[in-house]
């Protein structure tokens, strides 16, 4: 059978055109043969677009062909095709050149309407969906993806995507404010006269580490955030600690996006890293710090593992220093620092004392040493755990460790061959972030009015 599309475009001026953009002969005896191809979905979709465009572009050259203040018709001066790149495809346009009105400014002789219309020839909404895609897989693969199921230009490239994405991160970077020391601004009297807040946030940040292009350092340290607000959706952070020089605005701007006000409790759950400490510091007047329990039991659990292996060679010793862990571990749930500390203490002693073949013994002796310290360094964060538990508040984010696994594991480390630069994988991590909490499409249009209206310019049925 024969399908033909047409489309009909009516002009400002009321002018009416219709076009033929497509004619298919479709056949009716396999399956293979039913419903539109993706080939000729794409042509359909470049065709249907290049007439959109170009009706779009003619009608916005032809209110500007006269001038805007006398009416006066300006002359053109030449005329040039320009490629309007789109998510269907490179559209070519007419782009006049037109002189200035008289009785204009002549500073400029000559302006071109299409240029101003379009600064940078491409779509902010391909610039969307490259940042988007490229921000959950590699620019290859989003590159394959794009071009199987849209007309994009055969000639894009993963190169052109990684620029794109580079312009946009930095764009997002542009609008970050000003970093600064505190960003408590209100007293306690200020503070009073508050509306009631929402519901207590959580933050949790900890760190992860990215194969670095660099000779001199095989890897570079990132730091990654989830704010959860009692509330409102989550949103991520991330930032490379040692590229960044506005850390602290970048945590209060995610604050600020959940509708905190500084009567509001935060609290900030960490490894206990100075540089996250730091960064939390001076952000919100009623906060706690608390090292996150999970950090604490992953500790434990490492050198229980080891236990397990000491256990074949000295069966006796091992129930005895597992049996100091899990004291440690009830000790330090109940907030008890005293005898948890007392306990670490005997702990570290026996392990000195006994004799062994067992291989792992060393690395057993080394953490068991390494969490004395990380306990008498955190002593100050360290909350009754299991009243917190009582009362229904967090104890740990255990979103954390998946929160580094979702924002750095999958696009940084798992091809392993991809080494980043910190700023590459700064700005990565800014797209990245956003396009897992889902808050990507939003800053987009905030950037471009009209881009919104895709989603509510739905089709008439
Ligand atoms: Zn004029």
């Amino acid at each position: 059978m024969d399908v033909e599309i047409k489309v009909t475009i009516t002009a400002p001026d009321g002018t009416t055109h219709t076009d033929t953009i497509g004619k298919l002969t479709k056949g009716f005896e396999t399956i293979g043969e039913i419903g539109l191809s993706i080939d000729e979905s794409k042509t359909l979709l470049l065709n249907i677009q290049q007439k959109i465009v170009g009706a779009q572009c003619a009608a916005s050259c032809a209110e500007r062909a006269s001038c805007q203040c006398c009416g006066l018709k300006l002359r053109c001066k030449a005329r040039r095709q320009i490629r309007y790149r789109t998510v269907f495809g490179d559209v070519g346009v007419n782009s006049p050149r037109f002189y200035q009105c008289f009785c204009q400014d002549m500073s400029a002789r000559t302006f071109s309407p299409l240029t101003e219309l379009l600064p940078d020839h491409v779509a902010p909404e391909l610039l969307w969906l490259e940042t988007k895609w490229a921000s959950l897989m590699s620019f290859g693969v989003t590159t394959d993806l794009l071009k199987d199921v849209l007309p994009i230009n055969r000639k894009l490239s993963s190169d052109s995507i990684r620029r794109h994405l580079g312009r946009i991160a930095t764009r997002m970077e542009t609008d970050l404010a000003d970093e600064r020391f505190s960003f408590i601004s209100t007293n306690a009297h200020q503070r009073a006269q508050l509306s009631n807040p929402e519901g207590p946030i959580t933050v949790g940040i900890d760190g992860g580490y990215v194969r670095s292009r660099d000779v001199d350092q095989s890897h570079f340290e990132v730091t990654v955030g989830k704010s959860i607000s009692t509330d409102r959706p989550s949103r991520y952070l991330g930032l490379v600690q040692s590229h960044d020089d506005k850390p602290k605005r970048r945590l209060h701007e995610v604050l600020k996006d959940q509708g905190w006000q500084e009567n509001q409790m935060v609290t900030f759950m960490t490894d206990g890293g100075d540089t996250v400490i730091k960064m939390a510091r001076h952000m919100a007047p009623a906060s706690e710090h608390i090292l996150d329990w999970f950090h604490i039991t992953m500790r434990i659990t490492v050198m229980q593992q080891y236990v397990k292996g000491l256990a074949h060679s000295n069966p006796e010793e091992a129930e005895a220093i597992s049996r100091l862990l899990r004291q440690i571990k009830g000790f330090l749930w109940h907030g008890n620092l005293h005898d948890g500390r007392t306990i670490i203490g005997d702990l570290v002693i026996d392990l000195d004392e006994i004799e062994t073949d067992y291989p792992s013994f060393k690395a057993l002796r080394k953490s068991a040493a390494e969490f004395e310290t990380y306990i008498a360094n955190n002593a100050n964060m360290i909350p009754n755990y299991a009243e917190r538990r009582r009362y229904g508040e967090r104890v740990s984010t255990g979103f954390v460790e998946s929160t580094v696994n979702t924002v750095v594991g999958k696009r940084f480390n798992k091809r392993q061959q991809m080494r980043w630069s910190r700023r590459g994988a700064h700005l990565m991590l800014q797209t990245r972030t956003r396009t897992l909490d889902g808050t990507l499409r939003a800053k987009f249009e905030h950037w471009y009015s009209g881009m919104e209206s895709s989603t509510e310019n739905r089709m008439a049925a």
